[in-house]
């Protein structure tokens, strides 16, 4: 079932020249979590905030459970939609208890349905110990279950997270992500989750919708959009992804580092570029090789060569952490892409 459609949104703030949003459209499904990533200023805040009914479109549609939030100007507003938030901040009543703030939401509840609902989220976010302190009193990771489980309580249709890792130390952070991906695949959430960070959202999305200057650049499984990336843009916010020149010859591509395998509709002659992650590229130290180690970065398990290949490009190698192969060594090296990315040599801004 399909629980958020966005179809065609475009929305552009008073006095502001350029929309923020334009021309989006995607759907969540029944207990998915679907990432907005981008960077600062791609839109993904204005399009939670459409979601959540504190702004409207000016064009295009939103659709909650298969309604039409904005029926010619009139507009559902945030309070009745039944969404849930967690801000960035966490936003919990600094003089209400735990068990307070998560039963604040449920005022219309009987006091003994309200108190069983209160007890079972405690347990589920596993604060039954912390129920009776008070914000202040808890970690930064022990307030954002509390502001999770407040969200959760009423049953909401979808709960939206607003950059909620960002205020976490990093080793809390990679935690809380498991944490709360765990929380909301246990309750059957849907989640929508706005983030800046690709990692967070490949490790807690199902479904990616990648906005760059208000627009979508690709819409589909963190999968996808790593191995498969339709634009340059995308290749590069991603991860690491170095683009070297090549020329379609038919069934192949040729560049500098071999041939590739020509999977792509591009005709014989066409100028392309190849996108190559550190992980497509093995290397062999060799006195004859003709690429040059510029520089080693050691990242824990892995280390990232900085090579530079004899016609002046530079590209990335990734390599078990236990290799060091000292800078200036004269190396062989070798792709091991199981596939290739190519894309129109304009397309790719050097
Ligand atoms: P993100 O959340 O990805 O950082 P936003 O949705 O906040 O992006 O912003 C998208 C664009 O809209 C940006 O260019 C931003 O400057 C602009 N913008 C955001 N909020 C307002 C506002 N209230 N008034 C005018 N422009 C805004």
């Amino acid at each position: 079932m399909t629980v958020i459609e966005l179809d065609k949104v475009s929305l552009t703030y008073p006095n502001s020249a350029t929309s923020a949003v334009s021309d989006i459209s995607f759907q969540i499904k029944k207990g998915e979590v679907l990432a907005l990533l981008g960077p600062s200023g791609s839109g993904k805040t204005t399009l939670l905030r459409l979601i959540a009914g504190f702004e409207h479109p000016d064009e295009g549609l939103v659709l909650l459970e298969g309604r039409n939030v904005c029926q010619s100007g009139d507009c559902v507003p945030p309070e009745k939609r039944g969404i849930g938030m967690v801000f960035q901040d966490y936003a919990l009543f600094p003089h209400l208890s735990v068990s307070q703030n998560i039963a604040f939401g449920l005022k219309k509840m009987s006091r003994s349905d309200r108190l069983k609902k209160v007890n079972e989220i405690i347990e589920m976010v596993g604060l039954t110990p912390f129920r009776e302190r008070y914000p202040h009193e808890l970690s930064g990771g022990q307030q954002q279950r509390v502001a999770l489980a407040r969200a959760l309580a009423p049953d909401p249709i979808v709960v939206l997270l607003d950059e909620p890792f960002s205020n976490l130390d990093p080793d809390m952070r990679t935690e809380m992500r498991r944490e709360v991906s765990a929380i909301l695949k246990n309750t059957g959430s849907t989640a929508v989750l706005v983030t800046h960070d690709h990692e967070e959202a490949f490790c807690m999305a199902d479904q990616i919708v990648l906005l760059n200057q208000g627009r979508l650049e690709q819409y589909g499984s963190p999968e996808a959009i790593y191995h498969t990336p339709l634009t340059p843009f995308v290749a590069d916010f991603v991860g690491q992804a170095d683009f070297i020149p090549g020329l379609v010859q038919g069934k192949v591509i040729e560049t500098v580092i071999g041939d590739l395998q020509n999977k792509t509709g591009f005709a014989s002659g066409t100028e392309v570029m190849v996108m190559i992650r550190p992980d497509d590229i093995d290397l062999l130290p060799r006195e004859t090789g003709k690429t040059t180690i510029l520089a080693r970065q050691f990242r824990g398990s892995e280390n990232l060569y900085t090579l530079q290949l004899p016609t002046g490009e530079i590209v990335h190698s990734s390599q078990h952490s236990l290799t060091v192969i000292p800078e200036q060594t004269k190396v062989n090296i070798r792709l091991k892409m199981t596939h290739t990315v190519v894309f129109e040599k304009s397309e790719v801004k050097s």
